[in-house]
């Protein structure tokens, strides 16, 4: 009896193409590099993301828009199948299990995980740059505000 067996699968894109298709709440340009999807197994694959791309976040201490680069270098497995039922008696986790995911019927939604990994590769906090002065720019804002406030009260 004759088995029929799958060849490997191997797919590259180029992360330019997805561009305009990702659902961020921020800005972004100059996308770059390669999305690789790589089955080594008949029911495992490799999704490897290696690129940058520049988002625009407000700086944490002054307020202002600016253009954070964001590299990403990202390497998930999937396991087509259902994920197992935990019985509790599971071995502590290795690296492998932590970024190892199930996808029933073999689908990964690129668009999901590439927005993914570039709001996680965001910095923690935001500096628009070294020098940056601080909020005293807000700080004249509010006055302003303060000062309308004022007039409208009198
Ligand atoms: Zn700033």
């Amino acid at each position: 009896m004759n088995a029929v067996r799958r060849e490997k699968g191997y797919k590259k894109l180029d992360l330019s193409s997805l561009e305009d298709n990702l659902q961020l709440p921020y800005e972004i340009r100059n996308l770059k590099g390669t999305l690789e999807v790589e089955q080594w197994e008949f029911t495992k694959f490799d999704v490897i993301v290696d690129g940058s791309v520049d988002v625009k976040v407000p700086c944490d201490r002054c307020g202002e828009m600016f253009w954070q680069h964001v590299e990403l270098e990202n390497e998930e497995i999937f396991i087509i199948g259902r994920e197992p039922v935990p019985t509790g008696e599971e071995k502590k986790l290795s690296e492998e299990d932590i970024s190892t995911f199930y996808t029933p019927n073999g689908q990964v939604n690129v668009i999901e995980l590439l927005s993914e990994y570039i709001l996680s590769g965001l910095p923690t906090k935001l500096i628009c740059r070294d020098e940056c002065p601080g909020p005293v720019k807000l700080l004249d804002e509010l006055g302003f505000v303060e000062l309308i406030l004022d007039e409208g009260g009198k």
